[in-house]
Formats: structure tokens, C-alpha cells, sequence
């Protein structure tokens, strides 16, 4: 769900704008409790066939919904706003106020106005039946298919640190974690909740404040107790190991869940703490800039996700989209997932089996939750039959290729549990109806032969009908009118029909044969017809009556018994739907393999990273799609000796898109797929950085340089020597000079304190000179060539440095006039003549000395020169990288800046303009 900060709703809540309860209708008095029950929520009033709103809550779901606001009597002497939408279509109703961001009260009629004329009350009965929230719904049309719907629940711990507790009710996963308060904003980045529930007291945690406003909700004091009970076990070892607070977490969203859906729980799965398994780190910031499950700019093909995703199953896409935002960490559990996809590689057949079988397979695990819930569909029925058979079509498609090649472990599983050991196929089968009817209510949902006693019932009612019309015609003979006829009533039940003058006679002189049970009774006057019944009649109707609610008795008992064979077999169905998921993933990760040449990388435990051949998913994917040719592979090695790579080229020569394709590489190959590469050697990366200079980041909107410095910041102080960092033109977002020192700076530090893999793109051609002093620093560069005055971008790496920065080459063919250009080139050679013998970055005269402090730094000596002289300098060797924090480092920069400005009136001009 969008968690931009306009999605978020004014609240629902107007305590000044309610008024007094007091002096109310029956009704509305049922309304004014009901609203001070739920003051968050709109409240969905059901009045007949709609469900109203009132007061302020009209008013905001009018605006949010773009439906008329009425008014309807007053209370109090003031009109009473009104808005409502029916109760057979509510459902897209709601799913538009959920996506806004507002929760809602769904207050039912909980008996018939007959039922209530009974009792003598005033009014029906209603109560709040459910609480509707972005997070706890389950509704089909309520969710996105490829998409989980988590609810994050956050418990600060004692130390400082917060207990993370997320589950997706439509699904039953449930998972925890301890992250310390500087992870949580890549905790929110990785999972998108779709709501947060906090204690006020995190309220204001930047992080939180970014997103939709949390769900304010209390941590449980007994939570272990509140756990283990939610899950019938006295004890919760058998589970995992959880911190106090991932189970405050835990405790606090099971609770909540129970609120929302009216004390009953829906199956979850066990709560599974993650914190101990190993995987790639990756923060909200290199999230974003490598688009992984969604583009910032762009359409959702050009996203990671929506570039690679060959999945067919709404659940595999899910799982796929998991995968990606949290790929693994550890070799045994990744090269598991690449047997598994190797398999289907080789296996063409194989692949195109499950596949076909995957192919519009029904989402299992989202029925199980309604079905758990008792807020299902007859088509949920359906599903667990329909996914069960594709289930046993792919195990035995698994089998059968079993037999000729052992199956690698992480398939024959899923095929193992793809055969649950108590499978309720069958017997739904046998159940239910070809044809089905949309709700529950519907009769004709159970198929005929599969129940003797509702068959009975059947025959009786369809009889009925048939005598109905026997009946028919021996009333217009005893009556003597031709026209009669037997219509069904919705208030008097079935009513034979004549002519207003057969009427009359019939009232007033009947024939002779009209007696007895014949004997007609009026009913009603209408215009042109009368209506009457009879003994005969009013007996039959009675029957039929009976005899239809008889069967929906029946088929509802029916229904009854097939939803807790169901969930009798649940948990085999939630695994069986999890392999499908599982090989929907693997499936696909081949067939992409097969359509583009994909490797299989080789992960290893030593810091490699050599990849032959490269390209990007999505470039590539955008080029083939509008011809715009084919994308120039290339090379890229990081292996011990040439760790850093520093790329410089004009723009548009595909630098970004070469950090970002190498990046990818990562996170495709540690989330299990092959990647878009001849050859791939990687060694296992722990973390992941990837980050795009200020200028670069316009439409981000935000304060650009502060933030480029703090996501600066924040690499150098967590990058180590098994990260991959990659950096696009970072320093480009404020002045030359400090731009540049900065990113100097910054590539020493990776250079030699954080010793990380790192792949730094830049326009300063002076870092070039770094290349003869940090040994692992190799420069490469994007081969343009030059042709009849233009420039031609050949897309291809190569090593060495730019010649030249082509920048009025590429304003050129950007349209800049020719007026303009031709005076850009004459300001251009002046500025390289006055420059020439003033570099200030050759060895004679170096205006950086490295700072000595870190480790790693040999060799210093004897670079060292003296340094110039100036204060700022002097103050940047002085500064301690590794012990600022972010925003101490910040402050440094601002104080470095100032000492910087102060010179540079007296600065030597070639250094004015490296582009
Ligand atoms: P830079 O960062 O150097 O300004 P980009 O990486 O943004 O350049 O690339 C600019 C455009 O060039 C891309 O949008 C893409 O269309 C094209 N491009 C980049 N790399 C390649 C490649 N290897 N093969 C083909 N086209 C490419
Ligand atoms: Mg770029």
C-alpha cells in the first residue's frame, strides 16, 4: 500500500463536531453508542438495504467516496448530515476508504424488523460486527493479490532497541524480529505495512513519521501468557527465541486482530523469529534508489520486481516480491534455491508442467483465512478444492521427473507437501455445485446427490412448485378465469391473480365450484388486477415455505460441516499452498533463465565479485520492449586487488545504469535466482548500499545535500569488507569544491577503513589521480567515440580514465541552441587555458593529505607531503570518521564549508569547473 503522506486521511474523529447524544431517535441512539465505541473508525450504519453514514463521517466519506451528502431529519434542532451506499455493493465502497487510509466500523442489523416488532423494542438490534482496518482485511476485493498485507506491530524494549511483530491475516504468516531504532525505517522499507500499530510513545519516531499515521495501540503487560494461549501451548521455546519485546509485538497485533474481527482469531501460522536468519541488509535509501518493488518515477514494469517476475499465482508473486526485498544471506540456503531453479532449467518439460498446472491455480491461503474467519464466499469452497487437484497434478508431475533424477531437496519437500495427509479434495468435489452461487445465502450451493436429506427437501419444495401450478389451473377452472394466475408476493407469499371485473364477480357472486378450499379470500386491489388466495392455496404456500427453508437449513448445516472439514486439514493446506507458492517462485526464476540467458552465479565466502557479460533487467527489458536496440553487456570486477571501481563518462553514457545493474546482481543471486549475466561470481555480500548524488534525486523533493551527506555518513560508518557499496556521482550536490573533497573523502574511507566492494561513479575527472595511490583503486571509464562531431555513447566499459567530459556534446544533442553552444566553447577554452599547469591535484602539489587515524592507512608516509596550509583541511585530516555520528558528521561538513568559502576568492580557477 502507498505510504505517501498525502494518502493519509483527515481523522475521522471530530469529538467538537459531534453532538449530543442526547434526545436521539431509537435509532440514532444505537448510532451515538456505537460511535463513541469506535471514535476512530467511520461507522457503516446498516439501515435496510444501505449502510448510512452520519454526521462528520458523512462528510469525509462524501469527499473521499465522491457521493452525494444528504440530509436526513434533525437531532437537536440541527439538520443531520447523511450520505449512505448499498449493502450489496458496499465492499468497493470500503476498499477505497482503506486505501485512503481510514478504518472502518461495519454495525450490522443483528435481527428482522418482525424479530424486533416481537420483542416490542423500539428498533432492531445492531452491534459493530467488525472493525475494518488497512491491515486486517481479508477480503479479496480489499486486497492486492500479489501484494502481503502486513500489520506491524512495535514494542520498545529496555534497552532501546524495538520488538517488530508482523503478520498478514489473509495469509496466516507471522513473523518477529529486535531491530535497534536506527533499523526501523529499513524495516518499514523492506515489509510496507499496510498499518503500523505503535504506543504513542513511538508516535513521533522519524521513521513513523514518514508514513501513514500508526495505529495507536497499548503494549500488553502478559504478553508470553496472551501468545502461547493465542496458540494452545503452555510454552512458547518450542517456537524459537524471541526477546521480551518481539512478543510484546506479537501479543499486541494478536490483539488487536482479535478487536478488529470481533474476538475471534483467524488461523496464523507460528510466529517465526527472524533476527537469526542471515540476511542481506539493505536500507530504505538503497532500497529506492535500486527500485527493487517499485519504480520512483517510472511505470511498475520498471521495477526490479515487475521486470523479473515470470510468476503465474498471486501467492507466487507474493512470495517472489518477499524474496526480493529480503534475500538471504547465507550460502547453504541460497545454493538450495539454485539447485531448485537449475533443476527446472534443465528440465524443460518439467517447468512446463508445473507451470500449466500453476496457471490460474486459486490462492489457497487467502480462502483458509476467510474460511477460518466465517467470512467466506462459496467460491473459497471452490478454491481449496480446485488448488488441492492442481496440488496432486504437480506432485505427480514432481514424481514422475523424481523418477528419472533425484529431485533436489528444496522440491522434493514441496512436492511431499503438496500432498497433505488429510485432503478434503475429495469431498468437496462431491459437495459442491458446478455452477456456484456468489454469496452463502444463495441457495444451490451444494451439488445434488451428495446429501440424501437436502435432496429430500429439494424434491419436496420443486414439488411444490409443481403443484403450485397444478393448482393454477384448477382454480381458474373452479373460479371460472381463464387469465388466473399464481404469483409469488413478497409480503403475502404466493396470491392467485385475476382481472379487476373477474374480481368483482368472484366477490360478489362466486361460482358455484368456488367453495370449500376453493373458497377465495381477498387480498388486495390493484388498478387493473385483484388478488386473492384459499385454503388450497395458503396450504401449498405454507409447504413450500417450509419445505425451502427446510433445504436452506440443510445446506447451510452442510456448509457448516465441509468449513470444518476444511479446517480440520488446514494445516496441511496452508502447506500444501506454500509449496505452490514455492514452486510458482522457482518455475519462474527458470523460465526467465531459459528466456534471456541467465547463470547460475557461483556464491562463495571469499570477497569475490567478478560477473562476465552483465546486464540489467530492467534497461534491457525496457529497451527490447520499445526497440530501442540492444543493451551493450559488460563486465565488472571487484576482486581482491581491484576492489574499487572508480567509472567516470559523460552522462547518458550508462554509468548508473551499470552500478545499478551490479547491485541487482546481488540481490537477484541472494534471493535465490539466476542472474542476467554470462558468468557470475559472487562472494556473499552482508550489506547493501547503493546511493545516488543529491542532483540526481530532484524528484525526491527533499533537502537534498543534507540527506546525500547523512546516507553518506551512514555507509561509512556500516560498510565492512564483505559489503558492496555502490555510489553515483555523490558530492554533486553542492559546490565544487567541497562536492569534490567530500567525495575524495569518501573514497579513501571505503578505500581503506571500510575495505568494502565499491563501485563509484563520478564527474570529478580529478579523483582519476587517486588512482595511483589507493592500490586497489581501478578507474574505468564509458567508451564514447566521436564521430563527424558528434558524440556516439558506445555503452561499454573499459578501463582507464575520460578524456574529456563531452559535457557540450551532450548539451548539444540535449537541443541547447547553437548560439549558446558556440559561445560555451570559446568560455571553454579559455578556462582550460588559464587552468593548464594548475592541476592542484598532482602529486607536486596535493591539496589533501589522508587522514591517519583508521586502519588500513600504510603507506601514508609516503605520500605525505606537506600539506597546504589551510584551516579547513587541517580540521577535515582532524575529524574522526568513525566516531561522528551522522549528524555530528553533518555538522563537521557545515563547519568545513564555511572554512572552505572563506577561500575561495582565492582559489586558482581550474578548479572551478571539472565539467
Ligand atoms: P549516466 O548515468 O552515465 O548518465 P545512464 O546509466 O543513466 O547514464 O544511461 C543512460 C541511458 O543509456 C539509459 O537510460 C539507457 O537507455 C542507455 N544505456 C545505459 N547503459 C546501456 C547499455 N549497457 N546498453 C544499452 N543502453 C544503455
Ligand atoms: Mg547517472
Amino acid at each position: 500500500m502507498s505510504s505517501s503522506p498525502s494518502a493519509r486521511p483527515a481523522s475521522a474523529r471530530h469529538p467538537d463536531r459531534l453532538p449530543e447524544a442526547e434526545g436521539a431517535s431509537p435509532a440514532m441512539a444505537q448510532w451515538f453508542a456505537a460511535k463513541a465505541a469506535h471514535p476512530d473508525a467511520l461507522l457503516f450504519f446498516r439501515l435496510g438495504d444501505f449502510f448510512e453514514l452520519f454526521f462528520a463521517d458523512a462528510e469525509a466519506a462524501a469527499e473521499a467516496l465522491d457521493i452525494a451528502l444528504t440530509y436526513r431529519g434533525e437531532h437537536r434542532g440541527e439538520r443531520i448530515p447523511m450520505c449512505g451506499v448499498p449493502a450489496h455493493s458496499h465492499e468497493s465502497y470500503l476498499a477505497r476508504l482503506i486505501r485512503r487510509g481510514f478504518r472502518v466500523a461495519i454495525c450490522e442489523q443483528m435481527e428482522t424488523p418482525e424479530e424486533a416488532k416481537r420483542r416490542k423494542a423500539p428498533t432492531i438490534r445492531r452491534e459493530v460486527v467488525r472493525l475494518v482496518t488497512p491491515g486486517t482485511v481479508t477480503e479479496e476485493t480489499l486486497l492486492e493479490a500479489a501484494r502481503p498485507a502486513w500489520l506491524l506491530a512495535l514494542a520498545p524494549a529496555r534497552d532501546g532497541r524495538l520488538g517488530a511483530a508482523w503478520l498478514d491475516i489473509s495469509t496466516g504468516a507471522f513473523e518477529t524480529e529486535l531491530v535497534s531504532e536506527g533499523e526501523l525505517g529499513a524495516l518499514l522499507a523492506r515489509l510496507e505495512p499496510a498499518e503500523v500499530l505503535a504506543p504513542a510513545s513511538l508516535a513521533a519516531h522519524p521513521a513513523l513519521a514518514a508514513g501513514p499515521r500508526p495505529t495507536e495501540a497499548t503494549v500488553p503487560r502478559d504478553a508470553i501468557r496472551r501468545v502461547a494461549e493465542a496458540f494452545g501451548v503452555v510454552a512458547l521455546e518450542g517456537f524459537g527465541e524471541f526477546a521480551e519485546a518481539e512478543l510484546a509485538a506479537a501479543a499486541m497485533a494478536l490483539d488487536y486482530v482479535r478487536v478488529t474481527q470481533r474476538g475471534a482469531l483467524p488461523r496464523l501460522a507460528r510466529p517465526v523469529p527472524r533476527g537469526g536468519l542471515g540476511v542481506l541488509q539493505m536500507d530504505a535509501a538503497t532500497r529506492r534508489s535500486l527500485e527493487i518493488l517499485r519504480s520512483e518515477r517510472g511505470g511498475p514494469r520498471d521495477c526490479l520486481l515487475g521486470a523479473v517476475d515470470r510468476t503465474v499465482t498471486a501467492a507466487g508473486a507474493r512470495l517472489l516480491a518477499a524474496r526480493l526485498a529480503s534475500p538471504l544471506a547465507e550460502t547453504g540456503p541460497i545454493a538450495a534455491r539454485h539447485d531448485a531453479v537449475e533443476a527446472l532449467l534443465a528440465d524443460a518439460g518439467l517447468r512446463g508442467a508445473v507451470r500449466a498446472a500453476l496457471k490460474g491455480a486459486p490462492d489457497m491461503a487467502r480462502a483458509l483465512a476467510r474460511l477460518s474467519l466465517d467470512r467466506f464466499a462459496p467460491r473459497d469452497l471452490a478454491a481449496i478444492r480446485d488448488g488441492l487437484t492442481r496440488a496432486s497434478e504437480i506432485a505427480a508431475a514432481l514424481a514422475a521427473s523424481g523418477g528419472l533424477a533425484p529431485l533436489p531437496p528444496l522440491l522434493a519437500e514441496a512436492a511431499r507437501a503438496l500432498r497433505p495427509a488429510s485432503d478434503p479434495a475429495p469431498e468437496l468435489a462431491r459437495a459442491l455445485a458446478e455452477t456456484l452461487p456468489a454469496r452463502l445465502d444463495d441457495p444451490g450451493i451444494v451439488a445434488a446427490g451428495y446429501d440424501g436429506q437436502l435432496d429430500g427437501l429439494r424434491r419436496l419444495r420443486d414439488d411444490a412448485r409443481g403443484a403450485i401450478a397444478a393448482l393454477q389451473r384448477d382454480l381458474a377452472q373452479a373460479w371460472g378465469v381463464a387469465s388466473l394466475k399464481i404469483r409469488h408476493h413478497q409480503q403475502f407469499g404466493y396470491l392467485a391473480e385475476v382481472p379487476s371485473a373477474a374480481g368483482e364477480t368472484l366477490l360478489r357472486k362466486p361460482p358455484a365450484e368456488a367453495t370449500g378450499e376453493f373458497a377465495p379470500i381477498h387480498r388486495q386491489t390493484m388498478a387493473n388486477v385483484q388478488r386473492f388466495t384459499c385454503a388450497a392455496l395458503a396450504g401449498l404456500d405454507r409447504r413450500l415455505a417450509e419445505a425451502a427453508q427446510g433445504a436452506a437449513q440443510r445446506e447451510k448445516h452442510i456448509l457448516r460441516h465441509l468449513r470444518e472439514t476444511v479446517l480440520a486439514a488446514a494445516p496441511g493446506i496452508a502447506e500444501a499452498a506454500e509449496a505452490l507458492a514455492e514452486l510458482d517462485v522457482h518455475a519462474a526464476a527458470a523460465e526467465i533463465a531459459a528466456e534471456d540467458d541467465w547463470c547460475r552465479p557461483e556464491i562463495t565466502e571469499r570477497p569475490d565479485f567478478h560477473v562476465t557479460a552483465g546486464r540489467h533487467p530492467v534497461v534491457t527489458a525496457a529497451l527490447k520492449r520499445n526497440r530501442g536496440g540492444a543493451f551493450v553487456p559488460n563486465d565488472c570486477d571487484l576482486s581482491p586487488g581491484g576492489r574499487l571501481c572508480l567509472l567516470t563518462g559523460p552522462n547518458m553514457a550508462g554509468k548508473s545504469t551499470f552500478l545499478r545493474q551490479n547491485a541487482l546482481m546481488v540481490v537477484l543471486a541472494q534471493a535465490g535466482m539466476f542472474v542476467p549475466a554470462d558468468a557470475a561470481r559472487i562472494g556473499l555480500v552482508d550489506r547493501l548500499f547503493s546511493r545516488v548524488g543529491a542532483a540526481d534525486d530532484i524528484a525526491g523533493g527533499r533537502s537534498t545535500f543534507m540527506v546525500e551527506m547523512a546516507e553518506t555518513a551512514a555507509i561509512l560508518n556500516q560498510a565492512g569488507p564483505r559489503s558492496l557499496v555502490v555510489l553515483d556521482e555523490v558530492g554533486r550536490g553542492t559546490a565544487t569544491w567541497d562536492g569534490l573533497a567530500i567525495a575524495w573523502a569518501a573514497l579513501e574511507a571505503l578505500h581503506d577503513r571500510s575495505r568494502c566492494r565499491t563501485i563509484f561513479a563520478t564527474h570529478f575527472h580529478e579523483l582519476t589521480a587517486l588512482a595511483g595511490k589507493l592500490p586497489e583503486l581501478r578507474p574505468a571509464t564509458m567508451r564514447v567515440r566521436e564521430w563527424k562531431g558528434e558524440v556516439v555513447f558506445l555503452h561499454s566499459v573499459a578501463p582507464g580514465v575520460a578524456e574529456r567530459s563531452w559535457g557540450l556534446h551532450v548539451a548539444k544533442l540535449a537541443g541547447v541552441p547553437r548560439a549558446v553552444l558556440a559561445r560555451a566553447t570559446q568560455v571553454l577554452a579559455a578556462l582550460e587555458e588559464r587552468a593548464r599547469g594548475l592541476d592542484p591535484l598532482s602529486d607536486e602539489l596535493p591539496l589533501f593529505a589522508r587522514p591517519a587515524s583508521g586502519g588500513g592507512a600504510a603507506g601514508d608516509a609516503s605520500r605525505s607531503a606537506p600539506p597546504p596550509a589551510h584551516p579547513a583541511l587541517d580540521a577535515l585530516a582532524d575529524l574522526d570518521l568513525d566516531a561522528l555520528s551522522p549528524r555530528e558528521a553533518l555538522d563537521a561538513l557545515y563547519r568545513l564549508r564555511a572554512m572552505l568559502e572563506g577561500a575561495v576568492a582565492d582559489a586558482p580557477a581550474g578548479l572551478g569547473s571539472p565539467e
